[in-house]
């Protein structure tokens, strides 16, 4: 599949926000939101006002770039999203965040969402027991997610007892047995991210 392959980096300063790339370097003062946080390029400090689609395109690059998809990923969401009941932009933010890569990120076995789809991607995940190397596998409530038995004592899952993470109230994870659990499907509040999905639904219903 194809994927980015740039400076993470410059999609924070192109954005304008962090988008949280690169795990533990976001949070120091390495990140280079806090040493430059202005668009890459040579005019990238030059004030620009943006026009109405030039704002919903930012917001959709920077949801697109924040979960790591492409294009193509990303638009299928909304289509998704669109054929389901309830609000559009409520339904694609939540299947989004329903991609098994993104709840590993957020139980706290990866410091970012990249690290966690190398982690499904190189089997040491299963869902319900049985192995899942799909990043975009959808979970569904009930669904146990554990990092695989033979795996447990790799060097990098020794220390996620000591790992400190807000979790969403729609998983839980036992560090010790290096398991969870999906207890609800994720609400629009649960999304942590500043995200004005309006601006998304626009762009694409164009
Ligand atoms: Fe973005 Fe992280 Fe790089 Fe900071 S360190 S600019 S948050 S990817």
């Amino acid at each position: 599949m194809a994927k980015y392959t740039g400076a993470d980096c410059k999609l924070c300063r192109r954005e304008g926000c962090k988008l949280f790339l690169k795990g533990e370097r976001c949070l120091s003062k390495k990140c280079a939101m806090e040493r430059r946080a202005v668009a890459p390029g040579v005019h990238g400090a030059a004030k620009k006002k943006n026009s109405e689609y030039g704002l919903q395109l930012r917001e959709k690059q920077k949801v697109k770039r924040a979960y790591g998809l492409l294009e193509k990923q990303f638009h299928k969401y909304y289509v998704e999203a669109n054929r389901m009941k309830g609000v559009v932009g409520d339904n694609m933010l939540s299947l989004i965040e329903r991609r098994l890569d993104n709840v590993v990120f957020r139980m706290g076995i990866g410091s970012s969402r990249a690290e966690c789809r190398q982690i499904v991607n190189h089997g040491h995940i299963t869902v319900n027991g049985k192995n899942v190397n799909i990043p975009s596998y959808q979970v569904k409530v009930g669904d146990v997610i554990a990092i695989k038995e033979n795996k447990k004592n790799k060097e990098m899952f020794k220390e996620l007892k000591d790992v400190k993470v807000v979790m969403p109230k729609w998983l839980e994870f036992d560090a010790e047995k290096l398991s969870g659990k999906i207890i609800a499907l994720p609400q629009r509040d649960d999304i942590d991210m500043n995200i004005q999905e309006h601006l998304i639904i626009e762009l694409y219903s164009k």
